[in-house]
């Protein structure tokens, strides 16, 4: 493979560079006419897909039913609750004509649906016999990014899924923030080998319209957080300006509760992040478009190499796997190696006359390298090598968000960790002025405040007072 088509620049050393090279040339995305939003390529679909598949049914049977809401937003509906359409005013694309004709109302472009859903929650909520309510959408937002955009990582439009629910008490609507973020942090971890910290948003960092944010980060190879799927708990926040009331077991009026939550295609962006390397993309097994990819050797010569390679094929997706067979004549094997390395596919099995004679194939792991010989039709070892790079992959990330977690007691020493591309534990005491006085001294913000984070070791790093919490600091996308 030539220099161009290869990936040109070390991870270490430009990160970013590198990325986007990862992206465009593994065809996970390409840039689009429009500045800012992107073409998502078949690649970086089948992960958003596989995601997909994986969650949409656990949502379904816990209850929560698919819907789909118009993309365009009333001005007025978008403004009932202050504080949640202060949060997004500066995002805000709006469509003012129609033609030549001006509109009446400016509609604002979908930047997240709360408004609009719970305008007609509150037509659907009668009684405590309408609750719960669980209504989930697939779609895409548009938010109006005025930051330098990214792939995946930050850009005018992505794709998500966001789901609402109403209930009848504030007990059982936290439950059901917590059930969310739970399963976030599987598909986190379990489908795209990415380890996060599950917790609790600082009141400055939480959703505006929030009484509670749960988020689950994960932490980059540069040092910085990224934020993989957020759950919120409302509260009567929205039920009360939109006038969502039941009629209670108690035959009273009440407000409801409410969550809303949702993860979206920037969770791509951090599994390109976290596994690609120096050659490319390194796609988890359980979500990579292709799992293995066959590239039978000498089959010019000996044609019999080929035909056992479409039967190996066959063999391997009647198992359910996801397979490519290379039989492009024009390329070597080795410019093929290159390519699916590339491209990031986790397994390569190569198929040449001698490994025929022997009734055997060789299996190639694209995150180590490393070879391993196996039986012709062992559909279980080709399973089980990729069962292995996915937990491999996880197993390595959460080495390296071991090795780059920092408990720190001292400012100048959560400088000196955020330079070293780590991210800090520190007390603090929950004061949002205290939180702004460490902002204006280091880089950073606060990121989460771990479920699991233990006790403060000592007072608030900030200011000395007596910590609140442990709060996890980094440099975030
Ligand atoms: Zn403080």
């Amino acid at each position: 493979m030539s220099e161009e088509l290869g990936i040109t620049v070390k991870k270490d050393e430009d990160i970013s560079e590198w990325y986007q090279q990862v992206v465009l040339k593994a065809k996970l995305a390409d840039y689009s006419p429009v500045k800012g939003t992107i073409i998502i390529r078949w690649q970086g679909m089948a992960v958003w897909e596989a995601i997909r598949n994986f969650w949409d049914p656990a949502m379904k049977e816990h209850g929560v039913e698919n819907h789909y809401f118009p993309l365009f937003i009333p001005e007025s509906l978008l403004k009932r609750e202050a504080e949640h359409f202060e949060g997004f005013t500066p995002e805000v694309a709006w469509v003012t004509m129609a033609g030549e004709t001006p509109l009446d109302e400016r509609l604002a472009i979908r930047p997240t649906s709360e408004t609009i859903m719970y305008e007609m929650f509150s037509k659907w909520v009668k009684s405590y016999r309408d609750l719960p309510l669980r209504v989930n959408q697939w779609c895409n937002v548009v938010r109006w990014e005025t930051k330098m955009t990214k792939p995946f990582l930050r850009g005018r439009e992505f794709l998500w899924h966001e789901g609402h629910t109403a209930h009848e008490t504030r007990e059982e609507a936290e439950e059901e923030m917590r059930w969310a973020i739970e399963w976030y942090r599987r598909i986190s971890e379990e489908l795209l080998a990415v380890p996060v910290v599950v917790g609790r948003k600082t009141e400055s960092d939480k959703f505006a319209g929030a009484d509670i944010t749960m988020a689950i980060e994960a932490l980059m190879p540069d040092g910085k957080a990224l934020q993989m799927g957020t759950s919120h708990l409302l509260g009567q926040n929205f039920s009360k300006p939109f006038e969502i009331r039941f009629l209670g077991r108690d035959e009273k009026n009440h407000f409801v509760w409410q969550t809303s939550w949702g993860i979206s295609t920037r969770m791509l962006g951090g599994m390109v992040l976290l596994h690609g390397d120096d050659r490319g993309m390194v796609f988890p097994p359980r979500v990579a478009p292709i799992q293995a990819v066959i590239i039978p050797i000498g089959f010019e010569k000996v044609p019999e190499v080929l035909e056992k390679a479409r039967e190996l094929k066959a063999l391997l997706e009647g198992e359910g796997l996801r397979i490519r067979l290379d039989e492009r004549k024009e390329y070597t094997p080795g410019f093929k190696f290159n390519e699916w390395e590339l491209m990031g596919v986790p397994l390569r099995i190569e198929l040449g006359p001698r490994d025929l004679k022997e009734g055997k194939m060789v299996l190639v792991r694209r995150n180590s390298g490393e070879k391993s010989s196996a039986e012709f039709s062992d559909t279980g070892a080709v399973k089980d090598a990729l069962e292995g790079i996915q937990q491999d992959l996880l197993n390595s990330a959460r080495e390296l968000m071991k090795e780059r977690t920092a408990e720190v007691e001292e400012l100048e020493e959560l400088k000196e960790v955020l330079e070293e591309r780590k991210w800090a534990i520190i007390n603090h005491c929950g004061r949002e002025e205290c939180e702004r006085e460490i902002e204006a001294k280091v880089t950073g913000g606060p990121r989460v405040i771990p479920e699991e984070g233990g006790e403060p070791s000592g007072g608030c790093i900030g200011c000395g007072k007596k910590a609140a919490y442990r709060v996890y600091w980094a440099r975030s996308y």
